[in-house]
């Protein structure tokens, strides 16, 4: 239970961020849902997480702007006075082959996957000092941990993500704040609606478990690291994605 507790989700409108909202949420925390250009989408989350008998406000901001993050979390300390968890969700792709890549697409995924984790972090972090106390959870992905053809610019954005979640989990650790990752496999959203028949075809074969991911999976293991029951976790990679990495 995280009755108390106070969660920023970055990109909590829709996809896998929802669906963490909505079960920090139903574990009785209070969740800040971050969007960037999906008002609606946010404004609906929070709408179902009260109709769930939870709490939850949007908050707009785009995640890969290092001040804008600064402004985001210093207003939410001002009105909420303290926060508990932050997920790092938001991530967007722009896939292509190596070859073919544009740099403004290495970049935008680099800015908002990578560069968008370390600039709520590098905020966040003040106030969790302070505290002696704080979750972090980061989401990768298998495409950072296995690398995937077509995605250079996720596959390095993501593998930055553990990278940088095990270098922040040594410096906070001694002020009692944990810092882990958890790194989807093959999940139904609109990020993988774009691919072909063939391609989730291909992809359903390379998992053990027979299945692709449900939202709901990934949720169930952030709220998992988020609890108190993760206490003596930390730096750690979580891979939720029925053995694709294995
Ligand atoms: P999605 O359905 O495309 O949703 C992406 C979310 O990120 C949206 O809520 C979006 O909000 C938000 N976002 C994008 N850019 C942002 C920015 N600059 N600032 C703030 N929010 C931003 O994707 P998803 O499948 O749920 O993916 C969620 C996370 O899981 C991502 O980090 C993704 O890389 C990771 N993941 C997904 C899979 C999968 O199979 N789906 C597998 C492994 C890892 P707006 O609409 O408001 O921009």
């Amino acid at each position: 239970m995280l009755t108390g507790k106070i969660a920023l989700v970055t990109g909590a409108g829709r996809g896998i961020g929802k669906a963490i909202a909505m079960d920090l949420a139903a574990n009785h925390a209070f969740v800040i849902v971050n969007y960037n250009g999906s008002k609606d989408a946010a404004e609906q989350t929070v709408s179902e997480i009260k109709a769930a008998g939870g709490d939850a406000a949007a908050y707009q901001c785009n995640v890969s702007d290092f001040d804008s993050c600064g402004n985001m979390i210093g207003e939410l300390i001002k009105e909420y006075k303290h926060i508990d968890i932050l997920v790092n969700n938001a991530g967007i792709t722009r896939d292509e082959l190596l070859m073919r890549m544009k740099e403004e697409d290495f970049d935008a995924v680099i800015g908002t996957n990578l560069k968008g984790a370390f600039n709520t972090i590098r905020h966040m972090s003040r106030y969790f000092l302070k505290q002696r106390a704080g979750k972090i959870i980061n989401i990768s992905s298998v495409s950072g941990i296995l690398g995937n053809a077509g995605q250079a610019n996720y596959s390095a954005s993501k593998a930055g993500v553990i990278g940088l979640t095990k270098a922040v989990a040594r410096e906070l650790a001694g002020r009692g704040i944990n810092v882990n990752a958890v790194a989807p496999g093959f999940v139904e959203t609109e990020m993988t609606d774009v691919l072909s028949d063939g391609v989730k075809e291909d992809l359903l074969k390379q998992i053990p478990l027979g299945r692709v991911g449900h939202t709901q999976d990934i949720a169930k293991a952030v709220t998992f690291l988020a609890s108190p029951a993760a206490d003596y976790i930390t730096g750690q990679v979580l891979s939720v994605d029925g053995g694709m990495a294995i």
